[in-house]
């Protein structure tokens, strides 16, 4: 049957790729209720829509960091309470980045990032799982992060809120799945969109006299250069992520875990591998500070191995 999916922060990036993807599913099996915080940012959305706008895809406000807006939209479902016509779907996608040394970073904005990246993911499960267990359906979807199951330097910050909705999820999915209810964490690696320009021109323009020289130096000269290099070796498109997500939501019987990268797979390989937690920060520290060639020996490898498998 047709599936109701409301999916957070589709003004750009991965979730305005979901909500375009599913709109236009050729089986026509969901209606995409598309929310953004700020309605004058659905141009783009509008566009990728194309012909499914007002169609299979609605376009709603909703602030991840409003509890009120949250209910307002969901109020707003026709079938809020009793129609059990649909069975919904939550992709809870919205969400901020934030990279740098902890020092040059203000409380405030590391709350902020919270208050959006884990705050709002419980805000929104908060008001849609009574409706999902009085239905006995649902799914819950998160756009998480490699990061949640694995620290990077100088994503503390970023890394701790994704571990935050992680720990959530994996505690709330046994409880969900006693109702019936489905619990999906994507995984992506990096991926290419607006989230990665914002965050390297804040990097950029960053007042690191806040900490010492080594640390901006290690920073600005070895962090910022390896992780572009990341992203353009290793990085997907918002389309492929949305595409895995698209796969995610229609198995029949969904992980609760899902890696969008292969390429990145051995990388979070190294901490399942010891329990320890030796081998990955070995690692990492080698990558990092001592092993430039190796590391770029292995991007060149990985990237050589993304175009064989692109030709198959
Ligand atoms: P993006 O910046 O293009 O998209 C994030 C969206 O969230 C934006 O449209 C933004 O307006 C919205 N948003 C922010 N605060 C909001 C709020 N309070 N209410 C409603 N919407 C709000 O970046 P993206 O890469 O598409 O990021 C989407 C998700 O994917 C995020 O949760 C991010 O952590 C995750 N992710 C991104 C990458 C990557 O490399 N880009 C990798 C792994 C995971």
């Amino acid at each position: 049957g047709t599936r109701r999916v409301l999916v957070t922060g589709c003004s750009s990036g991965i979730g305005l790729a979901v909500a375009a993807r599913l709109a236009k599913d050729e089986l026509r099996r969901f209606k995409v209720v598309a929310t953004m915080r700020d309605l004058g940012k659905r141009g783009p959305l509008e566009k990728a829509a194309g012909d499914s706008l007002n169609k299979t895809l609605e376009i709603k406000q909703l602030d991840a960091c409003s509890e009120s807006s949250i209910r307002e939209c969901v109020n707003s479902l026709p079938d809020r309470r009793y129609d059990v016509k649909y069975s919904a779907v939550i992709v809870n996608n919205a969400g901020l980045g934030m990279i740098g040394p902890l020092e040059c970073q203000s409380i405030d904005a590391m709350k902020e990032l919270f208050d959006t990246n884990f705050f709002g993911l419980a805000r929104l499960v908060k008001e849609v799982l009574p409706d999902m267990k009085r239905r006995q359906s649902g799914h819950i979807v998160v756009m998480s992060s490699v990061m949640g199951t694995q620290g990077l330097i100088f994503n503390d910050v970023y890394s701790a809120s994704k571990f935050a909705v992680e720990g959530f999820c994996e505690s709330l999915a046994v409880q969900a799945l006693k109702f019936n209810i489905k619990t999906t964490l994507v995984e992506p690696g990096p991926v290419v969109t607006e989230f990665e320009r914002k965050v390297y021109e804040d990097a950029e323009s960053m007042d690191l006299s806040g900490t010492d020289k080594e640390t901006a130096k290690i920073f600005r000269e070895i962090y910022l250069p390896y992780s572009k290099k990341m992203f353009a070796s290793l990085g997907q498109t918002p389309e492929e992520v949305a595409e895995q997500t698209v796969k995610v939501i229609t198995d029949k019987e969904p992980p609760l875990r899902h890696q969008t990268n292969r390429l990145y797979m051995p990388m979070t390989a190294l901490k399942h591998a010891d329990p320890t937690g030796r081998l990955p920060l070995d690692s990492f520290y080698k990558m990092t500070f001592k092993h430039d060639k190796v590391f770029n020996a292995t991007l060149a490898m990985l990237h050589l191995l993304k175009r064989i498998g692109g030709k198959k």
